[in-house]
């Protein structure tokens, strides 16, 4: 098959194979992906949320923690300078201030804590502004106050530590955390952390998305294109198997299923080409045999061949391994084989000898079939005399019905003329009906080819015999006489002719009739076959005229013939009902190849001028004819001397 394969386009409106496989491939492969791209989305955004309610909670604590520690220092320093003696107070609160162990202390008389109201006392915070922290210790009626001012710096050392943006006073917002103040931690704030937006992360979830889609649908179309390609394969090629060509394959890419499914259809398409040409060629070989059948049946009259060709015909038809034809013998009493194709055993002999093969009938199957008139057949039960086989079909052969056996007159049935029979069908199943079909066709062939050669036979009969005497005709003579002579002459044998001519047979039709003349006609010509031997060929020449020839017989054997005939003529005169006896008497005139003619011309005359010298011998004769080497041809004859020396009466012409 050639590479390109042109596929028809589908019906419209019909979603294509490729199609739903492709939207299957992407809904099996981008819906997983889609799903696990929302999973991480979430999982990232609830562990965003997560790490930074974990970072606001780790920063409260350290700001807590910072500014307890920055409120024990206070207290500390305010309890360092209330115990020192009150004229040192100052100088101990300057040394503290400078070493930053505080940023402002004030050493106030009866002053209560909070001389700002900005300041918020670390043990009682008021929750209002702050700008310091303070701690104060007392000693009797003074009151030190160690303040820490909550400036930019201070906020931002605290952010350092706690890793949070702290603002005083914030309004919590989404991922921020607002720290009350209480004692121990006077200030109010809120702590704010930077949340880490996952933009990035997003980005590349939404990049593999697209990618995984773009993927998807390339990675389907090519999965759905590569299934279904073999697929369109097989179904254009199924497609071109149906309209005839069976030299389409279709290519094998892989070894999968559909791999097998396409060496699968090789394989059956070749054993349907194969078995289409095993059709064509026995279509074929039939057609040539019934080509040759035709031929044969319009161009001779021999029906033993024609016999032979319509039985080839017939297994070529039906396969069968051999077959027979038998005919029936003129006496009806045996089938006679004279054809035989592939037969075994006793039945497997040369074609000239066929006839010797017979059945008789009424007996076995092909016995049964003739004279039952109807088909059989079956397997192995032959009778032992009949070909052997394991399986056969044998059907009457019958002359064409409404038309009787020029053999058997007077049949009104159509006569069974024989039966063909087939043995053995190659591979070994039985003869089945269609068999019996194709066979009983080929018997009616056969039934009107034997049928006409019959009816040509009794006509060319009839054309060359004489329907008052049943004798050759003087056609038929001439045929006879010119092969005889050539046979005698080719094996150096001897003929001898009689020529036979009733003695004033005018007279018996004048006396009697020439009915009767008709009837002394009808009995010379038996008793002349009844004189004959078998070999011996008798012609009504013309009129009261006959011819006899005796193969291999010489002179002498000829003038017994003659003597024979003679007397059978003269002993019984010829008795006519209502005319009595009618006495005959016949002059016979004998000539014998070579010595009285070279040819079957010369013969004749001779065995004619024998005659005539019977007749003028005074009739009721016969006359051997003379020598040829001593007769004087006829041109030289001089009628008043005749070649034996003495008077011949002139010649007379005789009608044929
Ligand atoms: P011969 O002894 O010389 O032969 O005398 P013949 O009368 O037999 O010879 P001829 O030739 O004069 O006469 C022959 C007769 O035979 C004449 C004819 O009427 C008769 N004939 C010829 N053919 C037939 C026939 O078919 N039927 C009948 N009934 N007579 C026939
Ligand atoms: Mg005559
Ligand atoms: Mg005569």
């Amino acid at each position: 098959m050639s590479a390109s394969l042109q596929r028809g386009p589908l019906p419209g409106g019909c979603v294509t194979l490729r199609g739903r496989l492709t939207t299957a491939f992407l809904v099996v492969v981008l819906g997983p992906v889609l799903l696990g791209c929302i999973f991480v989305a979430l999982t990232v955004a609830t562990v965003s949320r997560d790490r930074t309610a974990e970072r606001l909670d780790h920063a409260a604590t350290t700001v807590r923690t910072g500014i307890g520690a920055i409120c024990r220092q206070l207290q500390a320093a305010a309890d360092a300078v209330a115990v020192v003696p009150p004229g040192e107070r100052t100088a101990v609160a300057n040394q503290l201030v400078a070493r930053g162990l505080a940023s402002d202390i004030h050493i106030l008389e009866s002053v209560p804590v909070g001389a700002s109201d900005s300041w918020q006392d670390c043990a009682a915070p008021t929750g209002g502004q702050a700008d310091a922290i303070a701690a104060t210790a007392t000693i009797g009626t003074v009151a030190i106050t160690a303040a820490q001012s909550v400036d930019d710096s201070f906020l931002d050392r605290l952010a350092a530590t706690s890793g949070a943006s702290i603002s005083l006073d914030g309004h919590a917002t989404p991922g921020s955390r607002e720290l009350s103040a209480g004692p121990g931690q006077p200030l109010r704030l809120t702590l704010t952390v930077p949340r880490t937006k996952p933009t990035f992360l997003y980005a590349v979830l939404l990049t593999v998305v697209l990618a995984a889609g773009a993927a998807g649908i390339v990675v389907s179309r090519w999965l759905a294109r590569s299934t279904t390609r073999p697929l369109g394969d097989l179904a254009w090629a199924a497609d071109q198997v149906a309209g005839g060509d069976l030299d389409t394959r279709v290519p094998i890419v892989r070894p999968d299923e559909l791999g097998r499914l396409a060496a699968t259809f090789n394989r059956m398409t070749r054993e349907l080409q194969a078995y289409v040409q095993a059709l064509t060629a026995s279509r074929d070989q039939l057609r040539g045999h019934l080509a040759i059948l035709g031929e044969t049946l319009s161009s001779t009259h021999d029906v033993d061949r024609i016999l032979q060709v319509i039985l080839r015909t017939a297994l070529a038809a039906t396969g069968a391994r051999a077959g027979l034809v038998l005919l029936l013998d003129p006496a009806g009493g045996h089938l006679v084989a004279h054809s035989a194709i592939g037969l075994t055993g006793a039945w497997d002999v040369p074609e000239a000898e066929l006839g010797a093969l017979r059945l008789p009938v009424g007996s076995g199957v092909l016995g049964t079939v003739a004279a039952g008139g109807e088909p059989r057949r079956g397997h192995g039960e032959l009778a032992s005399a009949e070909p052997p086989c394991r399986t056969y079909v044998a059907v009457p052969i019958r002359a064409p019905a409404g038309v009787d056996d020029p053999l058997l007159p007077g049949e009104s049935a159509p006569a069974t003329l024989g039966v063909l029979a087939l043995y053995d069908r190659v591979g070994g199943d039985d003869f089945d009906d269609a068999d019996l079909g194709t066979l009983r066709t080929f018997a009616g062939q056969a039934g009107v080819a034997v049928h006409n050669v019959r009816v040509h036979e009794e006509a060319q009969r009839l054309s060359l015999t004489d329907p008052l005497t049943g004798l050759w005709n003087y056609r038929y003579l001439r045929e006879s006489l010119r092969r005889e002579v050539e046979r005698a002459s080719r094996f150096g044998r001897k003929l001898a002719v009689l020529v036979l001519d009733l003695d004033h047979f005018k007279e018996v039709n004048d006396t009697y009739g020439h009915a009767a003349g008709d009837a002394v006609l009808g009995e010379f010509a038996r008793r002349i076959r009844i004189g004959l031997r078998e070999v011996d060929v008798a012609f009504r020449q013309g009129g009261e005229e006959f011819v006899v020839l005796l193969p291999e017989t010489d002179a002498y054997g000829g003038v017994i013939v003659a003597e024979r005939l003679g007397a059978a003529v003269r002993a019984r005169p010829v008795s006519i009902e209502a005319r009595g006896a009618v006495p005959v008497t016949v002059s016979i005139g004998v000539a014998v190849f070579p010595e009285h003619g070279a040819t079957a011309q010369e013969v004749l005359e001779a065995a004619d001028d024998a005659l005539y010298a019977a007749k003028n011998a005074g009739r009721d004769t016969y006359r051997l004819a003379e020598d040829a080497t001593r007769r004087v041809p006829e041109m030289n004859f001089d009628p008043a001397v005749g070649p034996s020396g003495g008077p011949q009466p002139p010649r007379q012409a005789r009608g044929r």
